[in-house]
């Protein structure tokens, strides 16, 4: 298996998971030429796609990708609002919800709600080569607690620190502030998230979502790897990661 970054931020998120015979796409926020790229223009083995919520960032193409044939998972709301878009669905859409495992291809994966400001879902994601792994995104904290996991992507969007001096240098005005503390993760945030769960197993940690500008991308990683001596990856666009479970 391995992790395709196509984009991490609030310009557009995409990532692939690559399994030997099966693929999956999680989120739609980046144009599917960019999915055929990342491909080498085969989608054969694509088996779908998941959608956290209905936010441009994540799901701005996803009629696109119904369109080119790709199921996608995703909420009612999120559904509701591609659906009043301009683009015709041509493809098929189904619809999760929290709590309710679903099964596509060898993926198996478990949706939970998270906390932003509009219903998002974060989704624990079993496949038999990557084992057991935690995405989440656009939330301000991690309700549930995990156990076995193997590989993690969550987001670290920003510094208390760098927000606020942001903040009093007028770089935001207070509303921008406001809406990122109650809808996005801190990177103190994810580094008490990270330590409350079971992460002996964990290979690989993916910090996502980083603010271009409420974030230090080095200082991130540098923090996290000294919170829980992991293999720690800033989400950048064009990285590829191996996610394959130690067989030991
Ligand atoms: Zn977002
Ligand atoms: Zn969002």
């Amino acid at each position: 298996m391995k992790l395709k970054i196509l984009g991490s931020n609030s310009k557009g998120n995409g990532y692939i998971l690559e399994g030997k015979s099966q693929t999956l796409l999680l989120e739609c926020g980046l144009p599917l030429k960019d999915v055929k790229e990342a491909l080498d223009f085969n989608l054969s083995r694509v088996v779908g796609g998941i959608v956290s919520h209905l936010h441009g960032d994540h799901s701005k193409y996803a009629n696109d990708y119904l369109k080119n044939g790709i199921t996608l998972l995703m909420n009612v709301e999120t559904s509701v609002h591609l659906s009043k878009a301009d683009d015709r669905r041509g493809g098929f859409t189904h619809i999760i919800e929290a709590g309710r495992q679903v099964t596509i291809g060898e993926f198996k994966i478990m949706p939970f709600s998270v906390k932003h400001d509009v219903p998002c879902l974060g989704f624990l994601i079993n496949h038999p080569e990557s084992g057991n792994i935690l995405f989440v995104t656009d939330t301000h904290y991690i309700p549930n607690r995990f156990k076995g996991l193997n590989q993690i992507l969550i987001e670290a969007n920003y510094e208390e620190r760098i927000l606020n001096e942001n903040l009093i240098d007028g770089k935001i005005d207070n509303i921008r502030y406001q809406r990122v503390i109650r809808s996005h993760m801190s990177l103190e945030t994810t580094i008490e998230a990270l330590k409350a769960n079971d992460i002996k197993e964990v290979q690989n940690i993916v910090l996502i979502h980083l603010s271009p500008q409420n974030s230090d991308a080095k200082l991130f990683k540098n923090k996290v790897v000294e919170a829980t001596g992991k293999n720690v990856h800033i989400a950048l666009k064009g990285l590829t990661i191996d996610f394959n479970k130690n067989p030991y």
